[in-house]
């Protein structure tokens, strides 16, 4: 099996740790000059690693392999959320990338070999999976005209003209390319820690569902109007939210999730009675029977609440990612792989967090593997994984990828 160098891909994830760094972690947002800067420096080492590297019009960074044989594409991404950890994201690239250097250094790979790609705006600035669905065909110009940064409001289009990459071709997958697409990512949770486990199997991701609630009632006086005359659009709300939290609570599977990220009461002043309430929810699962019965628990209750009065309700979704599984050849050979560097030290686990690999995972056949978040923090600068856990993982990462391609 080819060998991977811990102190070249511990140097790699240190040195990606540089651009925008805050606290112990960073802060690179999608197109911010760091992460330009960063992109530039990744290209760099994918040359030296004899990939044929290029940033194309949506700011994704992919280096193609000159190998002649079977190839495997592989990576993550490198921008970060606002103010966060340093290895959400580069993680993936970095354990590509030493896959790719030591598949190349290792004779016994033969004519093997693996594509290394830094999917553009992951996190989200500027839309949802930007960079891989534009790599999968499925971002249209139109979409590019629209999006804005989700914080500055500044115009996707002038964000990749400052960064260089405007009028540049947007590179497209050859599906025929590939025996298949490899993402390690850290956990972002807690299931590996608490259980000592050390390599996470990714078995599928979760379909994510968002949904607004909307209640209209009658704006009025919180005086002088008795409480049988109200048509209270907040209280309406209240009861339908703790109704849906209850009724999921009874139908749910064992890792579904959902969560009110936001209500909001209009006017929103203590002496007036709201006449208009706002909510969104959002549920996910791996399991589509599972979101599609969550969803008709919930239109029930919006019907149900909306028959018995006062107040008018309607409810839309507003995103709707269909669960992805991923490939079981490939969680096999991570197994095999995980049973070689740290026997019993794995488990099988859905991802609850929305990755790339979902969006590959619709062309060619995919798999994901985890490593352990220090006290499952993420999305926040102290995230952190034990450089004995990353060099771990990016061993039992590189092993699954070898033998997947010599199959
Ligand atoms: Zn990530």
């Amino acid at each position: 099996m080819p060998s991977i160098n811990p102190d070249r891909l511990l140097g790699d994830l240190y040195k990606l740790r540089t651009f925008g760094t805050y606290k112990t972690g960073v802060h690179r947002p999608t197109f911010s000059p760091e992460d330009v800067a960063s992109r530039q420096w990744l290209t760099e080492r994918m040359t030296e690693a004899g990939l044929d590297a290029q940033i194309d019009g949506i700011g994704n960074v992919i280096g193609f392999t000159r190998a002649s044989g079977r190839k495997m594409l592989a990576g993550s991404h490198i921008e970060s959320q606002n103010y966060a950890g340093w290895l959400d994201g580069p993680l993936g690239v970095i354990y590509a990338l030493e896959a790719a250097r030591a598949l190349r250094e290792d004779k016994a790979t033969g004519d093997a070999g693996v594509d290394v790609v830094a999917f553009c705006d992951e996190e989200g600035h500027f839309g949802s999976f930007f960079g891989s669905r534009s790599f999968i065909g499925d971002i249209a110009e139109a979409d590019i005209d629209k999006a804005k940064d989700r914080t500055s409001g500044k115009p996707m289009r002038d964000a990749l003209k400052d960064a260089g990459y405007a009028g540049r071709p947007r590179l497209k997958i050859d599906p025929r390319r590939y025996v298949g697409y490899f993402e390690a990512h850290i956990e972002q949770g807690r299931t590996l820690e608490s259980g000592n486990l050390k390599v996470g199997v990714v078995t599928g991701l979760v379909g994510l569902w968002n949904y607004r609630i909307t209640a209209i009632g009658q704006q009025n006086h919180a005086g002088t109007t008795m409480m049988w005359e109200r048509r209270d659009a907040g209280m309406t709300m209240v009861r339908l939210l703790a109704a849906i939290d209850r009724r999921f609570g009874e139908i749910k599977a064992a890792r579904t999730v959902w969560t009110f990220g936001s209500a909001r009461f209009e006017p929103g002043e203590p002496s007036i009675i709201p006449g208009r309430a706002e909510a969104v929810l959002q549920f996910r699962d791996a399991d589509m029977a599972v979101l599609e019965r969550m969803e008709k628990a919930l239109f029930e209750l919006v019907e149900e609440t909306n028959r018995a009065g006062p107040c008018e309700l309607t409810i839309a979704n507003l995103r709707r990612s269909v669960p992805a599984a991923m490939n079981e050849g490939f969680q096999q050979a991570i197994e095999a792989a995980v049973a070689h560097h740290a026997p019993g030290l794995g488990i099988r686990m859905p991802s609850g967090a929305g990755h790339d690999a979902q969006v590959m995972a619709q062309v060619i056949p995919a798999a994901m593997l985890f490593v352990p978040s220090i006290g499952g923090i993420s999305h926040h600068w102290s995230e952190d994984t034990s450089d004995a856990d990353i060099v771990l993982g990016a061993r039992v990462f590189c092993d699954a990828v070898a033998s997947v391609l010599k199959d």
